[in-house]
């Protein structure tokens, strides 16, 4: 469910025609449909009904501030992997102790930086980080709640470069290695036993693996309790899926209710961290045909819109819609077309062997479900200044986000002082 729709010929988000944001703020834009980031997230909150939950947006889909501020304005927490995420989740106003941070790799800066804001869990992923955690904090004369991060060991059937709970991954503790790391915890006293956590990959379109990897994380909680360890809260990650194209996601209340089955009447707080699943299909990126190029066995719409931009296509071959904002009309004329870019890279597509309405250059079309891991994956590369962001409320256009300018490309650069080339010309 989204809100962009054609209206009078026109693709609109909310009430807003999207000729009229290209008019304001030029191409490429990424444009976010307030209701729409609502809705989802009032559906995730509302399926976990009465059960004590919290939903922790994962930062990484969508680090805007002004994406951030509307979700935390809900409740909403946030999934952080990275200090700069912390830090934009606390300037967003989201409250430290809905704050869960995850990641393999985490610095002692960044680790004391969320001791100092108090964050609700930290998601150990190493006995290497359990040790550090634990140093950190008694020299801060605190303790860190700590959850640590299993690996169920469960394949999510999604895209290798997105599975995240497989033995062979990088993220998480082994299953069966948990229970003596968390006899080592309860040693550690600079760290404080707050939970389990997991996740398992992204773009999940099948309950079995879900379900799955919560019944093996409450088992585990149940039995540590049973040890003695004071385990309240199970956080299951991310990762429900949406439609690109044609996949049929299980809905959030199915997802909910296959966690709360596994969890059933142990009593743990419930904690989720989507974020694919609240901001993809709240956004789209809106470009512009520059030139209709016919190659001989191909005809390509070279558009303003690059993998510098948007390089989920590149990285994963993912499929993203693309429409056209002027409303085709109906039998219209369609092309088979690669809709590419400008980047010097033959990776630079958006969509290829695509059917489409004819579109000419100076036409106006939006890459669909670009709301999550578009803007946040985002890059100067060529030298392309990063796009803008807008957030749409009704009628009501707000940018979130300027377009860079040159100057931002080399704001923090600097010629190094040299002594002159031996030989060089004066
Ligand atoms: C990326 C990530 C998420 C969010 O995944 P989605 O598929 O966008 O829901 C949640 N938790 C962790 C630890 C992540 O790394």
């Amino acid at each position: 469910m989204h809100h962009f729709h054609h209206r009078h010929g026109t693709l609109h988000a909310e009430d807003v025609p999207l000729t009229d944001v290209a008019a304001r703020v030029g191409t490429p834009t990424w444009v976010y449909s307030r209701a729409t980031l609502e809705r989802h997230f009032r559906v995730m909150d509302e399926a976990f009904g009465q059960h004590p939950h919290t939903v922790c947006f994962a930062v990484k889909a969508n680090p805007s501030l002004g994406v951030l501020a509307l979700l935390g304005a809900l409740g909403a927490g946030a999934d952080v992997v990275s200090g700069g995420e912390l830090f934009r989740a606390l300037r967003a106003g989201i409250p430290a102790d809905r704050v869960v941070y995850s990641g393999v790799g985490k610095t002692e800066r960044e680790l004391t930086e969320a001791l100092r804001a108090g964050i609700r869990s930290f998601h150990v992923e190493s006995e290497g980080e359990l040790e550090i955690l634990d140093a950190l904090a008694r020299g801060m004369g605190t303790r860190a709640p700590v959850s640590l991060r299993v690996n169920p060991d469960i394949d999510p059937a999604t895209h290798p470069y997105i599975s995240t709970g497989l033995r062979t991954n990088k993220f998480g503790v082994p299953l069966a290695r948990a229970a003596a790391l968390y006899d080592r915890m309860a040693r550690l006293p600079g760290l404080r036993i707050h939970g389990v956590a997991s996740h398992i990959g992204s773009q999940i379109t099948q309950l079995g693996p879900i379900a799955e990897a919560a019944a093996r994380l409450v088992a585990l909680a149940r039995a540590l309790r049973s040890a003695g360890h004071p385990v309240t809260e199970v956080d299951f990650g991310g990762g429900l899926g949406i439609a690109y194209r044609d996949e049929v996601p299980p809905s959030p209340a199915d997802y909910a209710r296959a966690i709360l089955d596994a969890v059933g009447d142990s009593g743990l707080h419930v904690v989720v961290e989507p974020g694919r699943v609240i901001a993809g299909n709240a956004g789209v990126l809106l470009g512009r045909v520059l030139y209709v190029k016919q190659a001989e066995a191909r005809t390509f719409l070279v558009t303003d819109v690059g993998m510098n931009d948007s390089i989920r296509p590149a990285l994963y071959g993912a499929h993203h819609g693309v429409v056209p904002v002027a409303e085709p009309a109906p039998g219209a004329a369609q092309a088979t077309v690669d809709v590419v870019g400008p980047v010097c890279e033959s990776a630079d597509f958006q969509a290829r062997d695509r059917t489409l309405p004819l579109m000419h250059p100076g036409d106006l079309f939006c890459v669909m479900g670009e709301g999550a891991y578009g803007a946040s994956m985002s890059s100067q590369y060529n030298s392309r200044p990063r796009a803008a962001e807008v957030l749409v409320d009704g009628g009501t256009l707000h940018v979130i986000r300027t377009r860079e300018s040159y100057e931002d490309l080399v704001r923090h650069e600097s010629v190094a002082t040299l002594p002159p080339p031996a030989g060089g010309r004066s």
